[in-house]
């Protein structure tokens, strides 16, 4: 028979309880380091006491009015990110895919105000992931994703991971947009070279479309800044955040340069929940904590000797890791065994992993980890990795 939830997930035998800081506690008692939060989204941890006092706080005055009158609390968190981004203007989704969509809807007004309407088609790069609506499906062109769920949504093109000249070449007369994560997540922890990204802004000028980021698990703060684009020291048009934006509580976000920002005219684009006052007073108190001084440079400090110290962990353990990858707390673990094998060792030893695509042990904890929890997932790994060649 099938069970009351739809079986849309293959889970784990854990179910968890309470939460504090980087660590869960199971219903039976087990604590468990977590390097998951919840994949890159219990940003600055577990019941962070601010994030608990803002949401009740809110919780006690007013949860939900729609989007037919002013909400303060959205308004304040749309200044702050306006004045800590690239971006003019911003729309609030509920979650990572649909603040994707509206970047891909953003794209098609936009280029239809510019007199384009032709120009309707979004570039994308293999090993994306984008979300799973069926546009954002599309954007993503992942088989494993897309199989059953056809026809595929019209209007994307892929092309290779890391090949500027190809993706150049894609770009035609019905181009709107280029979409890409910085750092893929999903796909395997890739980080994208800082000169293509470069490269990508140079060819969006120069072929008048789009260059939209999806830092829906890179952005806020995960790579030691606030996005993660601002290490290749250019701006995007459009940029889709989700994920760690609302510690836990579910929010989404499009941030947009004034021009496409414009094109989305009033009536053209909605939401019930969006940016609601509960929503937005927990995205406020994520600010006020990753915004503090000297927070974002604690994250790159603790990442690089994390860093450092994986890369001799790989080395001493050749049977079961090939590589690191990523960039700042966002770090992958190519595996030689299944990665799913290491991260039930892992899980075994008390330490929470998520695996990712090219056989990757994926990790993105809490960003208020410090160097013991490091060292004390380091441990973990080390002694998971030797009884695992053993074996
Ligand atoms: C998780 C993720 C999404 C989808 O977010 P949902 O909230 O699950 O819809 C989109 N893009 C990237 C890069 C993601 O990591």
């Amino acid at each position: 028979m099938i069970s009351p939830v739809m079986p849309t997930y293959g889970r784990f035998d854990l179910a968890f309880e309470r939460g504090e800081g980087v660590y869960l506690y199971t219903t039976d008692g087990r604590k468990f380091l977590d390097f998951v939060a919840g994949i890159a989204v219990t940003g600055v941890g577990h019941c962070h006491p601010k994030l608990v006092q803002a949401l009740s706080g809110q919780a006690e005055k007013l949860w939900h009015v729609s989007n037919l009158y002013e909400i303060p609390e959205q308004t304040r968190l749309a200044e702050r990110l306006v004045a800590n981004s690239f971006a003019d203007s911003v729309f609030f989704n509920n979650s990572g895919a649909e603040a994707v969509e509206t970047a891909i809807k953003m794209a098609r007004k936009y280029q239809d105000a510019q007199g384009h309407p032709e120009r309707y088609r979004v570039i994308t790069v293999q090993g994306a992931f984008h979300g799973r609506s069926l546009a954002t499906l599309a954007a993503g062109g992942q088989e494993k994703h897309l199989a059953g769920f056809g026809p595929v949504t019209e209007g994307f093109d892929q092309v290779p991971f890391g090949n500027l000249n190809e993706l150049r070449a894609a770009i035609g007369p019905e181009t709107a947009a280029i979409l890409v994560e910085p750092l893929q997540g999903e796909g395997g922890i890739r980080p994208m070279a800082l000169d293509y990204l470069r490269g990508l802004r140079k060819a969006a000028d120069e072929f008048g479309v789009l260059l939209m980021f999806d830092e829906v698990q890179c952005g806020m703060g995960r790579t030691g800044k606030l996005f993660a684009h601002e290490w290749a020291g250019i701006e995007p048009d459009v940029m889709a955040l989700a994920k760690a934006l609302g510690g836990g509580f579910p929010i989404g976000a499009v941030l947009a340069k004034e021009g496409p920002a414009a094109a989305m005219t009033a009536g053209s684009h909605g939401s019930t929940f969006g940016g609601n006052p509960l929503a937005c007073a927990v995205g406020n108190a994520v600010l006020d904590v990753i915004l503090e001084d000297g927070f974002l440079d604690r994250v790159d400090k603790v990442a690089r000797r994390f860093w450092k110290k994986l890369e001799a962990l790989v080395a001493a353990h050749p049977k079961i890791f090939e590589s690191v990858s990523g960039a700042g707390l966002m770090l992958g673990l190519k595996c030689v065994p299944e990665n799913i094998v290491v991260v039930k060792k892992l899980m075994d030893g008390g330490l929470l992993t998520v695996g990712a695509g090219d056989n990757v042990v994926r990790m993105v904890p809490p960003l208020i980890i410090e160097d013991s929890h490091v060292d004390e997932a380091l441990a973990i790994i080390d002694k998971a990795a030797s009884e695992l060649t053993k074996e």
